[in-house]
Order: structure tokens, then sequence, then C-alpha cells
């Protein structure tokens, strides 16, 4: 190709003869830019009309006309092991959908129970009124800096207290000997620790994987940045070799097992996701003490929305370089949010220590509670419909009541046993209620996830809907 130069001008773009003939008929020029514009907006006005199918004003119809769109895409979303990044990213973004965080308008409205939206526990927070608020004069928290004599410089020492606090008064894990990390919610402290973990120089990107059924984000999340560091290689279980990431989790989402690496090489690393390890969930049986701990406040108080985790990191070295991660993607984390996570989390601890404190201001207390019922009613239902099963747990000494706990997970994992029914999102779709195949989770598709984190009117109606389920 011949170089341009300034001896060979290029033939501009801007001397093109419809400039010529704009300069010579300007009126001509005006008629065809109006036509194209009207085709423009003629165009534009079918393409929404044809997304508002179905009925204009927000109601049963047009929530049906999402499902509907809802079920087109799911039968897109392949078996996660074989499926491509594409199709795993997708599977994620499916779940999002007008429905995602409301309530339910009517009897028979569609019930989204797809996410573990922590919504159950806005009752609890109304009731502590101002002890979980904060105000966050306009003049401050405006530096990048929290405190550059810590490691993680952008860590509040207020966040980091309350943290190490509430570890200690709950017992559920070590955190005096380990470096705190404050991440964008625990989503983003999990990459962090991948980056971490992966070396940089190694000849393939390190496998990274987690016994089925596992955390549906897992997948997609380790894969949708095609990173040459690591990869997504599917179930624990199956695989072959030295060097890999494991991740655990435990309480397990889906499923609510307590688990535990099942990979033993000496090269090997392992991840401990530890978002439900709290008392209103299971029972607290031992201080957890492994490399790395991710936290979330999403699942210990039912903050989602404030975006905030923390990790505990035993090693100098991993945990500079998940620092490294969060300076290079977000260069550090939301003083706001890590402002209004202390206050929250000294709520938490100061129901249980301040010697006035009310029984109402006892979190976990109102959690456990609220599950035990929870799922007392669901196993009532479940039984009463004769189609369905859900796991066992058993009781266990929870060192942090001193009493004999039942496992109240954060999500039923329901099993369709209906010998013609393969696909148990399906079949509760046609029932208006949305779940999360197990496919997504790498398991058959007679299994779904459901959230029991939901508001009380949305849970009571779903329970009713499943009453209304017969063999
Ligand atoms: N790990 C597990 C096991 C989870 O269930 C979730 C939330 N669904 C997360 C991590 C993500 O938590 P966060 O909201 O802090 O990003």
């Amino acid at each position: 190709m011949p170089k341009v130069s300034d001896k060979w001008p290029r033939p501009r773009p801007s001397q093109s003869s419809l400039q010529r003939r704009a300069l010579h008929h300007p009126g001509r020029i005006w008629v065809l830019l109006i036509l194209g514009s009207l085709t423009l907006n003629l165009v534009m006005i079918a393409l929404l009309a044809s997304l508002y199918e179905g009925g204009g004003t927000p109601g049963c119809k047009a929530e049906r006309s999402i499902l509907v769109a809802e079920k087109k895409k799911s039968v897109v979303a392949a078996p996660q092991q074989q499926s491509t990044v594409e199709e795993l990213v997708s599977a994620e973004e499916i779940s999002v959908s007008s429905t995602s965080g409301k309530r339910p308008a009517s009897k028979d409205a569609i019930i989204n129970l797809d996410h573990g939206d922590p919504t159950m526990f806005e009752s609890f927070w109304k009731e502590m009124g101002e002890h979980g608020d904060i105000t966050i004069p306009g003049w401050q928290a405006m530096s990048y800096f929290s405190d550059v004599t810590n490691l993680c410089w952008f860590l509040e020492p207020e966040f980091a207290d309350e943290v190490r606090r509430l570890h200690k008064l709950v017992g559920n894990a070590v955190a005096d000997n380990h470096f705190i990390i404050v991440g964008t919610g625990s989503t983003q402290l999990f990459q962090a620790a991948l980056y971490a973990l992966s070396p940089p120089d190694a000849p393939e990107p390190m496998s990274v994987v987690s016994a089925v059924p596992y955390y549906s984000s897992y997948p997609a999340v380790t894969d949708y940045l095609q990173s040459g560091l690591y990869r997504w290689a599917g179930d624990a279980s199956m695989f072959d070799g030295d060097a890999y990431i494991e991740l655990v989790c435990s309480p397990n989402n889906p499923d609510g097992s307590i688990r535990e690496a099942i990979l033993k090489s000496r090269y090997g690393k392992t991840i401990h996701d530890l978002a439900y390890y709290w008392p209103q969930y299971t029972p607290i049986t031992d201080a957890a003490d492994h490399d790395i701990m991710l936290f979330t406040v999403s699942k210990s108080t039912g903050h989602a929305g404030t975006r905030l985790g923390w990790a505990l990191v035993k090693d100098k070295d991993v945990a500079k370089r998940m620092i490294k991660f969060i300076e290079l993607n977000t260069i550090g984390v939301s003083k706001d949010s890590q402002l209004r996570a202390a206050k929250i989390l000294k709520a938490v601890s100061d129901g249980y220590e301040l010697p006035v404190s009310q029984t109402n201001h006892r979190l976990f207390d109102f959690g456990r509670q609220l599950l035990s019922i929870r799922w007392q009613k669901l196993q009532a239902a479940v039984k009463a419909s004769d189609i369905f099963s859900l796991p066992d747990f058993p009781l266990a000494l929870c060192k942090f009541t001193g009493e004999n706990t039942g496992t109240y997970p954060a999500f039923a994992w329901l099993k369709c046993e209906k010998e013609e029914v393969e696909d148990c999102e399906g079949f509760f779709r046609k029932h208006n209620i949305i779940t999360r195949s197990g496919r997504h989770f790498g398991v058959e598709p007679k299994y779904v996830r459901i959230s029991m984190l939901d508001r009380d009117e949305t849970f009571h109606l779903f329970i009713e809907r499943v009453l209304m389920l017969h063999h």
C-alpha cells in the first residue's frame, strides 16, 4: 500500500459530490435530509411498538410479555460447562428483569425469586431507626485516601474496626492475623483474589474450579474478560492437575451445604467464600482461619445496595496484589459505602454488646427466627405438593448462641421429582414464579434455586402458589 504523505494527499471526503450539490442546490439537500430523518423516526417507532407489544399499561399483560421474552432467552443458555463465554455472561444477564426487586402487584403477578436480593432485612432496619442512619457532610470523605499507613490505603479505619469487632463477637472467622481488604462487593474481591493467586508468567492460564453445584456467578465472572491469567475449568471433583484455584463456598450457594476444599495439591490455592457463614443461616461451629476469606454486607446485614465486601487475607504478598487489583480496577472503594457499612456493623454489634440494647435490635436473632418460620412453611408446602424435594440439614451446636440450632439457608435448592418434568425452572415459570435453573450451577435442570430472602408479602404469595400445585 502506498504511504500517505503530503505529496499524495488523500481525496478528502469533505469535497464530496454531495457537498458540491449542497452548494449549488441548497433546497434539494434539505428535502433529502428531512426525508431521511422522517424514515429514521418511522423505524424507531416501529421498533418501540414491537417492544411494548401485548399491552401499554404496566400490569399483568406487560409482565406476561416479559416472561415470554425471558423464556426465549433462557432457551439459548447452554449447560455451563460446555458453554462459551458469551453464553455464560448472558446466562447471568437473563436474571435481571422488570420484576427484579419489585413487590408482586397482585395475587397472580409474577413472583421473582431468582436473585438472592436480601430485602427481608428491610423490616429489621426500619425498626432500628436512627441506629442505622448516617449523615455525611458535603465536605467529608472527598479524598481518594483513607489511611496511608495501612497496606490497604483505601480502607476506612472505622470500617476495619467494626469488621474485627463483629468477627470477634460472632466467632465465625479469625480476623486478627489477617489483613483486611475492602472491595466493591465481594464480587470485586473475588476477582482481586483470582488476579493475586495467578502467576503473571505462567505458560497457561490458572484453572479456576468449584465443586458442583457451584455459585452461578463463578464461571461468568471468571471468564468475562477472557483473562490470560486464569480461566474457568468447571467442577472441582472432575479436575485433574496440580495448579488450580479452588473456590469453596460455605455454606454453599445454592444448596446450603457446609463445604471444605476437595482438591489437595500443594500447588493449589483456595478462596473461601463465606458470604453465608453467619448465625441467621447456619450454626457457627468454628472460627474459620483460611488463607483468603470473603464476606459481604449483602448477606450478613442485608445491605446489598451498599456494594461492600471485605476479605481477610493471611499472606502479605497476596494481600498486596489484591490491593493492586483494586487500585487498577476502581482506585479504591467508596468511602461513603464504608462509612455506612461501619455504622451498620456497629449497630449489629451494639445490639448484642450494649447492656441497654433492646432484643429487637438483634439482627441474627431476627434473621434466624424469620428464616426458620419460612423454612417450616416451605417444607410443609413441598410435602403437601408431593412433587418436589428439599435437602435435609442436621442440627448443630452454635458457638454464638450456645444452643443446638438448625440450618436455614438463604436459598432453597429444590428438586422436581415429577418424572415428566425435566425443566423445573420452566415448570415454575408456567406458574409465574421465576427461579434459577440448576443449569447455571453446573447440574441438571431438574433442580432450581429459590431465594428465601425476599420480603414477607412475596414469600407468602410464593407459598400460597406452591400449595396450589398438586401431583
Ligand atoms: N458470593 C456468594 C456465594 C454470593 O451468594 C454472593 C451474592 N449473591 C456474592 C458472593 C456476591 O456478593 P456481593 O453482593 O458482595 O458482590
